[in-house]
């Protein structure tokens, strides 16, 4: 028997290797779909203090920002090569 978890935001009971399965810091949560996660997220922004926060969306912003950057970066290069 494969083990089960619940899902921490709606109940649903699902088994091992479906569902998100995330360590934070240092405790394990479960949700069954990546909706029931997202709430979670949604709620646990809210509880985190607003000076951390703003620190940790500026963090966030920039590294896809960056991401983005490079990924048009790699499109222009090979629209340029195709011309
Ligand atoms: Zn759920």
């Amino acid at each position: 028997m494969s083990r089960k978890y619940e899902c921490l935001v709606c109940g649903r009971i699902f088994p091992e290797g479906q569902g998100i399965k995330l360590n934070l810091a240092g405790r394990e949560v479960y949700f069954h779909s990546k909706r029931c996660a997202l709430k979670f997220f949604k709620s646990l922004v809210l509880y985190i203090d607003q000076k951390v926060l703003e620190q940790a969306v500026k963090s966030t912003v920039k590294e896809y920002e960056e991401k983005l950057k490079e990924i048009h970066e790699k499109t222009r290069k090979s629209l340029e090569r195709i011309q």
